[in-house]
């Protein structure tokens, strides 16, 4: 049963590239979404897309890469995105208050002016939210999200890495969105976010790595990997006390829809 990355940055190696995909190849995962983070990334990005069949890219420009040219960046992003056969989204794009590099409207403005971008070419959006580290942070950031989401009544949409509540994944869902889950529901002091991987439905549920950034529990102090879709695809299937194949041919239908691969 096959198993799809949703989310990883393969482009983001120096090296073994190849390596780490046949190793993903050797679990059964067998389709990447490359996903990038500034203009600057898109092309190698888009290399790598054009040389594996199974390899795809994203345009975007992350909340803690933001730049002065804000109009420029934004019309280079449109025209890849428009134009790039292998641009299956935009992201990630979204809201980060633990790096908090740039402020709070800067990074609205962004995110609103690349949620336009995906719906103008009918692209789904990845979005990336990291709550700040003060207590309550999760609030303040999925407050702040969801208020727009709303407003801009966007609902072409993965809040990937999830890492909420119960009732922010709620209303995650409820905005009509994707949520996508990485390897930090495989750590072991997570048990709240295994308690809403239990309610997410299947069918509204992808998975990714994020690696090389994050990877599973089995494998802490290591770059992650693509293959660490598996582990967590198992993870998914013994929290919600279904079959693993259940869990793999949901989440992998959803992938293909959500991005048209
Ligand atoms: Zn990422």
């Amino acid at each position: 049963m096959d198993l799809i990355d949703t989310h990883c940055h393969i482009s983001h190696l120096k090296k073994g590239q190849k390596a780490v995909i046949d190793r993903a190849f050797k679990v059964n995962v067998t389709k990447f979404v490359d996903v990038v983070c500034s203009v600057g990334e898109i092309q190698s990005s888009l290399k790598l897309a054009k040389q594996y069949d199974f390899v795809w890219s994203t345009a975007g420009i992350h909340p803690t890469m933001l730049t002065d040219k804000l109009e420029e960046d934004l019309g280079k992003v449109r025209e890849l995105a428009k134009n790039e056969e292998k641009i299956v989204a935009i992201g990630e794009i979204g809201l980060d208050y633990y790096h908090d590099k740039f402020p709070h409207g800067q990074q609205e403005a962004f995110f609103v002016a690349q949620l336009d971008i995906a719906r103008e070419l009918d692209l789904p959006a990845i979005i990336h939210l990291r709550s700040s580290k003060n207590p309550g942070g999760n609030e303040e950031v999925f407050e702040d999200a969801i208020r727009i989401l709303m407003r801009e009544d966007f609902k072409n949409g993965v809040a990937h890495c999830f890492s909420g509540n119960m009732i922010e994944a709620e209303k995650i869902l409820d905005l009509g969105l994707m949520i996508s889950f990485t390897g930090i529901i495989t750590y072991e002091n997570n048990d709240v976010l295994r308690e809403v991987v239990k309610m997410v439905p299947l069918d509204r549920m992808m998975l990714e790595t994020d690696s090389p950034y994050l990877t599973v529990e089995s494998r802490k102090g290591k770059a992650g990997e693509p293959s660490d879709v598996k582990a967590i695809a198992e993870k998914v299937a013994e929290v919600k006390g279904v079959p693993f194949e259940e869990v793999a041919q949901i989440t992998t239908a959803n992938a293909e829809r959500f991005f048209g691969i």
